[in-house]
């Protein structure tokens, strides 16, 4: 890291202790804009590193809902309004035991850089809740929707913070909180929350937004070294959102998925992965993995090991943070893997990125890679700003000019700054400079 920044780094793991995952996302960026400072004095005498690393504001409320038996929970919601000198705090929800104040910090940092990398006038925030949907019925998540929209109501609007979804947030729960929002405010607010369903209000390819967006900056990525998906081996890791509709692009451009995952293990089918039955699965029966093999015998069910561990070409990890340590890393090197595109957020560490760095491993980050989320967010905002709809054909034309745009700013940044061809320098300073200009312009704020 650059000798000024260390200090910058110290006073952020001083003022946010134990917030270890918010640590490892702002030491990933500063080691990446240390070759800014020298050229950009102007940052350092107006404090915009030492700014950027601040939320602008931090919420924590009380959500108090009762489950079908009538029992009372108590869980803990957030939202991180990190940054807005772009546009409008913008971000997903994450409903997950794991989720603290660390991982919502972390999440909302990640996506200050990754929005402005999308280019459309986006600030950065995340929320959520420790809240676990998993085996709830579908009246408690609309219980806790209900109660979780009481609270954060009157942080939002479609000029203040616009949340969507992310891990245990699809448009079920978009569809609970919007309703909760309209009836509270008796406004018909559409641009207030994204991933709304097509019938009120969501755009055509949200859905499939991040997972397209990932496999085509991979396409990308490809081409730059002369390669393509064709006849290639793809892993990817998860089966919810993003990974399903990154298998279905991927397949569409001609690679073969071969194997995903759930928390219980994983499913390797070498006649690739039957996408539809994968969706079937887990988004109608919000059911598990190890049941793929009784409805297509091609595939084999592997309780309890990482999908890692299946040789492959290209390695999409869609699934959640920290899933590709240094081992993993080493796993897939040793195995034959060129590429790596991150579909999750900050799934590999720094040992992670560092093996794929050293053994000339083509890697997106996921700011860039999955960028195609939020990207087609702001999309949807353009629409009900219109009181407009898009076609499909036209918005995923959007979605993967945006994308194309992306790897171009990250290539030629990297470029620029002397590490060809390093994806994550180049999103950190591409996105880095995109916000630190527009704070510049805002004046001390
Ligand atoms: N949660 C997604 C992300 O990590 C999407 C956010 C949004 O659409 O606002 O970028």
């Amino acid at each position: 890291m650059h000798e000024t920044l260390e200090p910058v780094y110290d006073q952020v793991v001083g003022r946010n202790p134990g917030e270890v995952e918010f640590h490892q996302a702002v030491r990933e960026v500063l080691d990446s804009v240390g070759r800014v400072i020298g050229k950009h004095p102007e940052y350092a005498r107006a404090k915009i590193i030492e700014r950027i690393c601040e939320p602008e504001r931090q919420i924590t409320f009380r959500v108090a809902w009762q489950d079908d038996h009538g029992e009372v929970h108590i869980n803990r919601g957030f939202r991180i309004e990190f940054n807005s000198a772009l546009g409008p705090y913008k971000g997903g929800l994450r409903f997950h035991p794991s989720v603290y104040q660390g991982i919502v910090k972390f999440l909302g940092f990640e996506q200050v850089f990754k929005n402005a990398l999308t280019g459309l006038p986006i600030g950065g925030g995340k929320g959520g809740s420790d809240f676990d949907p998993k085996g709830r019925s579908d009246r408690e998540i609309m219980a806790f929707c209900q109660s979780f929209m009481t609270e954060l109501y009157r942080h939002l609007g479609e000029y203040t913070d616009v949340p969507a979804g992310d891990i245990g947030v699809g448009s079920r729960e978009i569809g609970y909180l919007f309703g909760q929002y309209k009836r509270i405010t008796n406004r018909y607010e559409s641009g207030v929350l994204t991933g709304k369903a097509e019938a009120f209000g969501g755009s055509h390819i949200r859905t499939e937004a991040t997972g397209y967006g990932a496999a085509f900056f991979v396409r990308e990525m490809l081409a730059a070294r002369g390669e393509s998906f064709d006849g290639k081996r793809v892993i990817v890791s998860g089966s919810g959102n993003v990974a399903i509709y990154t298998m279905e692009k991927v397949q569409e451009l001609g690679g073969l998925v071969v194997a995903c995952s759930d928390s219980d293990g994983y499913v390797v089918d070498e006649s690739g992965i039957d996408v539809a039955l994968v969706k079937q699965l887990k988004e109608i029966e919000r059911g598990r993995l190890a049941e793929y093999p009784s409805r297509r015998p091609s595939g084999k069910h592997i309780a309890q090991r990482q999908v890692w561990e299946v040789p492959c070409d290209v390695a999409m990890p869609s699934a959640t943070q920290n899933e590709i340590t240094g081992k993993e890393a080493q796993l897939l090197v040793r195995n034959g893997c060129i590429a790596v595109g991150e579909g999750a957020n900050m799934p590999t560490t720094p040992e992670g990125i560092g093996v794929f760095r050293e053994a000339g491993v083509a890697f997106a980050p996921g700011k860039a890679a999955n960028a195609g989320g939020v990207a087609t967010s702001a999309l949807e905002m353009q629409q009900n700003a219109s009181r407009d709809s898009w076609s499909r054909e036209f918005t995923e034309q959007r979605l993967e000019q945006i994308m194309v745009g992306i790897h171009a700013r990250c290539y030629a940044t990297a470029e620029e700054y002397g590490v060809p061809g390093d994806y994550t320098v180049g999103a950190n300073i591409a996105g880095f400079i995109q916000v630190a200009d527009a704070m510049l312009a805002l004046g001390l704020v």
